[in-house]
């Protein structure tokens, strides 16, 4: 693997000398779908020690990439990066196809190594953290669109956090959704009636068919569901998936294979009903064979973590559990009949406190 690193990298430096001039590349730190990452110092550094260099991320984009959609990446990290937890850019070197982007580079461990141990506190401030790099890119009408822990880097020792990767992000879509047959679907022409990609290309960053997300558990039911209008709630959404994950200390949480696997996961998370519900307001239609109630994410996060529920839930959701005969009854069908679970707040459909615990345990036992 090193082998192929090093040559990686001599490669690299082969087709681009200038970055050799300015940087020494030191090791691969980081591959996504789109890129390949370095690790680099600035030459004129180079009789320095390690603690005071000053060191970069060195991302070398994947030549097959549009180079409208490279354009775009860049302008984001222009345009909102440098501030509020988001990554910015201080330099981009080009020549022919080979195009990388100098960004500062932050230590960081893997999330695996920290979600099963962050306290309540620590995880307040990286919730915190997220959500400001999330709100400062929304105010530029800008959705990431690929909100996971690789790429918010956590530095713990010094509590730095960045949001990187603008590989897939868009502007928000106000239109709204087009007609079917006409609309989106149609390629953009130009005025000899002949396709145009550079056009295309720089139309679908504003509206239109969204690129596809990597199959990983942050989809939103709007992008599984392949909704053309998505706004910034696909990342709200997935930074909602990467709470659930540190209080279930589970990760990946969700793991669907495709789409509809990761409807089905959804679906026995929330409840068939509440997908159903979410569907149709965006305009589909979804069809399940059974029927889910959902799971109490309280009992839920309990479980995993093999902690006692809080004496207050256990003993509210007592008379419906474990009473039986006509007070039992009784006491189920006033639960029923109240529009909340006062345990665990869900709608009494959805809830699983009362009398599915059994649903809850097979589910955890699949994460
Ligand atoms: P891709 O678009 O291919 O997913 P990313 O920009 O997400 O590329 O980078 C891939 C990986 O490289 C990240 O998950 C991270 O581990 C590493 N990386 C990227 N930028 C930095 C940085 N500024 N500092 C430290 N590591 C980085
Ligand atoms: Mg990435």
């Amino acid at each position: 693997k090193e082998d192929t690193e090093k040559r990686q990298i001599v490669e690299l430096i082969r087709k681009l000398p200038k970055l050799d001039k300015i940087f020494e590349v030191h090791k691969k730190i980081g591959e996504g779908t789109f890129s390949s990452v370095y690790l680099g110092s600035l030459r004129q550094h180079c009789h320095l020690s390690d603690k005071e260099k000053k060191w970069f991320a060195i991302k070398h984009l994947v030549p097959t990439a549009h180079p409208a959609r490279i354009e775009h990446e860049l302008r984001c990290l222009q345009d909102m990066g440098g501030k509020n937890n988001v990554i910015g850019v201080e330099l981009c070197l080009r020549h022919m196809d080979t195009i990388v982007f100098i960004m500062p580079y932050i230590p960081h461990k893997k999330f695996s190594e920290y979600v099963g141990d962050m306290d309540a506190a620590e995880l307040q401030r990286y919730m915190r953290a997220l959500l400001s790099a999330l709100q400062h890119v929304h105010s530029f009408g800008v959705i990431h669109r690929d909100v996971k822990p690789s790429n918010f880097l956590y530095d713990r020792e010094n509590q730095r956090y960045l949001l990187i990767d603008f590989g897939l992000a868009q502007r928000i879509c106000y239109e709204p959704e087009p007609e079917p047959n006409i609309g989106s679907r149609k390629r953009p022409r130009d005025e000899d009636g002949v396709a145009n990609d550079a056009k295309r290309a720089a139309l679908d960053l504003s509206v239109g068919t969204p690129r596809p997300q990597p199959v990983e558990g942050f989809r939103p039911p709007e992008v599984l569901l392949c909704v053309a209008r998505q706004g910034c709630g696909v990342d709200v959404w997935a930074a909602g998936v990467v709470l659930a994950s540190v209080l279930c200390r589970r990760y990946p949480l969700f793991r669907g294979a495709d789409d509809a696997a990761a409807l089905a996961e959804l679906a026995d998370f929330l409840g068939t009903r509440s997908l159903r519900d979410a569907a149709q307001h965006l305009g589909r239609r979804l069809v399940t064979s059974t029927e889910r109630r959902g799971l109490c994410l309280r009992r839920l996060v309990a479980r995993l973590r093999g902690e006692q529920l809080p004496e207050r839930y256990a003993r509210r959701a007592a008379p419906a559990t474990r009473a039986s005969g006509a007070a039992g009854a009784a006491a189920a069908a006033a639960a029923a009949a109240c529009h909340s679970c006062r345990s665990c707040r869900l709608r009494a459909e959805h809830c699983v406190c009362r009398d599915d615990d059994q649903k809850a345990e097979e589910w955890a036992e699949g994460v």
